[in-house]
């Protein structure tokens, strides 16, 4: 095995693999409707949890065979114990480059200056309403006002790429869809529309429920002003991007149920107990924590890698009326 960047991992459809989603608990401080209902959840057992240094052994493997950003989620990744130590790890292998956090937001306020000082530049920010009462019946707690604190630190604190997740859910919260466009006018941030995902069990998914990208843009456009789109590039993710004349931020649409950027998938995923996921939508798992309990070497560890990487699909399997779809909870994949 070299480090240098050749060896990367190429799949078989010649997509480089360079970007991991590492979900580091199932465990969450919310009870989104849409992720974590409160009558349905079990926690893993925590010998179950992959611990700090089984996850180091990974990203380290994984940063010699090309894997350059890695992003930190959940559940909620903040509400770890002791996550910091966690991200400083991380931050010393050699060939990582860019350590990226999804959170919801709630203890973000404690902790935005650490993860400043620990170079972390990509944060985002889970928000699917600005009125507190909602807020409550969506995620099941009164903590509106933390999580836009959190927002605010991040903006005082200059996080160069601040992005705000909102998940786009009919007769909840599709109202606020121009008013969440309208921050980016303000604020440098990119504004996420995401459509509601037909994951997990228990996740409370429902066609009616359901509200398209297309209708969001349309919807935002009618009351807010007309948007100009942005060139994509290699930074763009699965986000078409969007942005008003005048904004100072941007405006993205992730839209998994066209998913019409399978073809510039360049990710894997683990979950928090160390399975990894070649595809959000595909349910075939391959067990690394036992691989690491049973003591495997970082060289036999690579080579599994590499040819694991060589059966992600192409795109999502469909499934019933194209839907993708898949029986893990978010939380413990991590989105
Ligand atoms: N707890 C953190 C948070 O909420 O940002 C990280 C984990 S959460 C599973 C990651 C992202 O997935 C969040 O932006 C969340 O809104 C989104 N998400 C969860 N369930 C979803 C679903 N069924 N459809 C679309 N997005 C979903
Ligand atoms: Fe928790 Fe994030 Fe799921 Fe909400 S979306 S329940 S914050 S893991
Ligand atoms: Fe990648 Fe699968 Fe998502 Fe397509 S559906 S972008 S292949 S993870």
């Amino acid at each position: 095995m070299t480090d240098n960047n050749d060896a990367v991992l190429v799949d078989s459809f010649g997509r480089k693999i360079t970007y991991l989603r590492l979900s580091v608990t199932d465990r969450c401080n919310l009870r989104c409707f849409y992720c974590m209902p409160q009558a349905d959840f079990n926690w893993m057992p925590q010998e179950n949890v992959l611990r700090f240094e089984e996850i180091t052994t990974l990203v380290r493997v994984l940063a010699r065979l090309g894997i350059r950003k890695v992003r930190l989620t959940g559940g909620e990744p903040l509400v770890r114990n002791n996550v910091l130590k966690l991200i400083e790890d991380i931050s010393r292998i050699a060939g990582i480059r860019e350590i990226c956090i999804t959170t919801n937001g709630v203890v973000l306020p404690d902790m935005t200056d650490r993860l400043v000082t620990l170079g972390v530049r990509h944060i985002n920010i889970s928000l699917d309403t600005l009125k507190r009462d909602k807020f409550e019946e969506i995620t099941g707690r009164d903590l509106f006002d933390r999580v836009w604190n959190g927002i605010e630190k991040c903006l005082e604190a200059d996080i160069p790429c601040l992005k705000i997740n909102f998940v786009m859910i009919r007769g909840r919260n599709h109202d606020e869809i121009a008013d969440f466009a309208m921050l980016t006018r303000q604020l440098p941030v990119e504004v996420r529309f995401i459509e509601f995902m037909p994951i997990g069990k228990g996740s409370n998914w429902g066609e009616q429920f359901f509200y398209p990208s297309d209708k969001a843009l349309e919807q935002i456009e009618k009351r807010a002003g007309k948007l100009v789109r942005k060139e994509r590039t290699a930074f763009s993710g699965p986000a078409e991007l969007y942005r008003f004349q005048d904004g100072r931020g941007s405006i993205g649409f992730i839209s998994p149920l066209s998913h019409r950027f399978c073809n510039e998938c360049n990710r894997l995923r683990i979950t928090a107990d160390g399975r990894l996921r070649l595809c959000l939508f595909s349910d075939i798992e391959m067990d690394l924590r036992q691989m690491l309990r049973t003591g495997i070497n970082d060289e036999d560890l690579a080579a599994f890698f590499m040819d694991a990487v060589k059966t992600k699909p192409a795109r999502y399997m469909a499934r019933t009326q194209n839907l993708p779809s898949c029986n893990r909870r978010m939380s413990s994949i991590g989105g």
